[in-house]
């Protein structure tokens, strides 16, 4: 299990994407989708759960790589911002992410491919 870091913009979990709009000027970071990290209800219909991934950039800030989540079936031509999980000071709080389109020779190095939506039916836990 690696560091997750320092976060800048503190509070921020691993899978949910910062809300904050300020940052659509930060640096573009492009990842490899690594595996299946977590299932969450969809908003459309809370009977079905999505995926979502792992993936792995290297840091336009510090020249890391660090991991993020991303819903599957989210493409190469969405953009989500993230605070920084630098472990060095560096400059600036956070960057956008994507994934790694086609045209890119990462493309192949995906897991799943990215732009496929992977769901199921709402697994229960507790009683039965
Ligand atoms: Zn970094």
């Amino acid at each position: 299990m690696e560091s997750i870091g320092d976060r800048a913009c503190s509070e921020q979990s691993l899978l949910v994407p910062d809300q904050d709009d300020s940052h659509r000027q930060d640096p573009l970071a492009r990842g490899v989708v690594l595996r299946i990290v977590a299932w969450f209800p969809t908003h459309d219909d809370p009977s079905i759960e999505e995926a979502h991934f792992l993936i792995r950039i290297r840091c336009p800030l510090c020249g890391d790589t660090h991991r993020h989540g991303w819903v599957s079936g989210d493409d190469w031509n969405v953009t989500t911002h993230r605070c920084r999980h630098c472990n060095q000071e560096v400059a600036g709080q956070g960057y956008m992410i994507s994934v790694f389109g086609p045209d890119t020779p990462e493309y192949h190095r995906h897991a799943h491919p990215p732009e496929v939506r992977l769901t199921r039916p709402r697994q229960r836990r507790g009683r039965r």
